[in-house]
């Protein structure tokens, strides 16, 4: 049965920037509502090791996105575990379609929909992808113990990827284009005093080949960037870390969009063109995405929405 409902505000999403929001918001009196889609907490809770959220030498992802849904139920964020399957910000109040058949109303509108893995595009990967081709070492990286596996990207994920794989893999092989990561140093550090790990460089994934019946990955081909080689590395499992797209489908028709798909905000705030409509975390952050940028954009959209009600009312 479907049903209507109205907030003042309505944010969109459920990773450090949409509960941040939820914090703010809600101690701002506001009552928001936040709908956390279709991966409740985000990108981090498919990360193992967190050591750069201030506060916390180390703490797990999915140990941290729990305390921060917590925190936000706990000033009065209405959470549901629901998914916006539509939004239309051409009038006011904006409004929201929802998975269960729920309509929201609301006089302004948070965007946190985040980031997810880009693939390859090959299709190979597209063939094995969930039987052997994953983008989430800490979902699937336990059914390859005691085998070899491989992990595509030269970026902080790739490398942290690489290097949690460890626990399972007898072998990994990190492929990378180019002859140098973009991983912070102290990652790099430990890739390279890692025994396990091997770096292959200078190359790019051609071909993931495998077994029919049942469905499974044998192994890689990799072409040089440079000399056109091909080489075959035997693998089980093929992880492909090289970086995340914006979850902009919802607006992408409606507000303009950077980069290849980031909602473009005011410098300095997180307003849209729309007045009313905020954008915050790795929805529009091209440059910095990190979980405590991300937390930060979700307090100044909670802010920039108090300031837009008031102005309203
Ligand atoms: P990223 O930094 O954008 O790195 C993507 C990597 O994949 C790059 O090395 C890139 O190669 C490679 N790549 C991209 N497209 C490719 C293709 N088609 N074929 C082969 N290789 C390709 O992405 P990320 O590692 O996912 O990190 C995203 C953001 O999250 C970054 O800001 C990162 O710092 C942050 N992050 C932080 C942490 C942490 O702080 N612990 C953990 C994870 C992620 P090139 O280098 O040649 O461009």
């Amino acid at each position: 049965m479907s049903n209507s409902r109205h907030t003042k505000v309505l944010i969109i999403g459920s990773g450090p920037s949409g509960y941040t929001a939820g914090v703010y918001a809600s101690r701002a009196m506001l009552e928001p509502i936040l709908i956390q889609g279709i991966e409740p907490g985000g990108q981090l809770t498919t990360t193992t090791e967190v050591e750069n959220w201030p506060g916390d030498t180390e703490v797990q992802g999915p140990d941290l996105m729990i305390r921060m849904e917590a925190h936000a139920r706990a000033m009065g964020c209405e959470i549901v575990g629901d998914i916006v399957t539509s939004l239309d910000l051409s009038k006011r109040p904006f409004t929201a379609l929802t998975d269960s058949g729920t309509t929201y109303t609301a006089d302004a509108v948070i965007l946190c929909t985040g980031a997810r893995a880009k693939w390859l595009g090959l299709p190979s990967e597209e063939k094995f992808k969930g039987f052997g081709v994953s983008a989430c070492a800490t979902c699937d990286g336990f059914f390859y113990r005691g085998q070899e596996i491989v992990v595509v990207g030269g970026g902080n994920t790739a490398v942290e990827e690489a290097l949690f794989l460890t626990n399972f893999a007898s072998k990994v092989t990190l492929v990378h284009r180019r002859d140098e990561l973009r991983a912070e140093k102290i990652l790099i550090n430990r890739l390279e005093k890692n025994p396990k790990i091997e770096t292959l460089w200078f190359n790019e994934i051609h071909e993931v080949y495998g077994t029919d019946a049942p469905l499974g990955v044998e192994g890689v081909k990799v072409k040089h960037t440079k000399t056109g080689e091909i080489t075959d590395i035997p693998a089980k499992g093929v992880f492909i870390a090289i970086g995340h797209a914006p979850a902009s489908e919802l607006v992408k028709d409606q507000l303009e969009l950077h980069s290849g798909g980031y909602v473009s905000v005011e410098a300095g705030s997180t307003r849209t063109a729309i007045p009313g409509v905020f954008a915050a975390g790795d929805l529009t952050d091209h440059t910095y995405r990190q979980a405590v940028t991300s937390a930060g954009m979700g307090c100044m959209a909670a802010l920039d929405a108090e300031k837009f009600i008031a102005e309203q009312e």
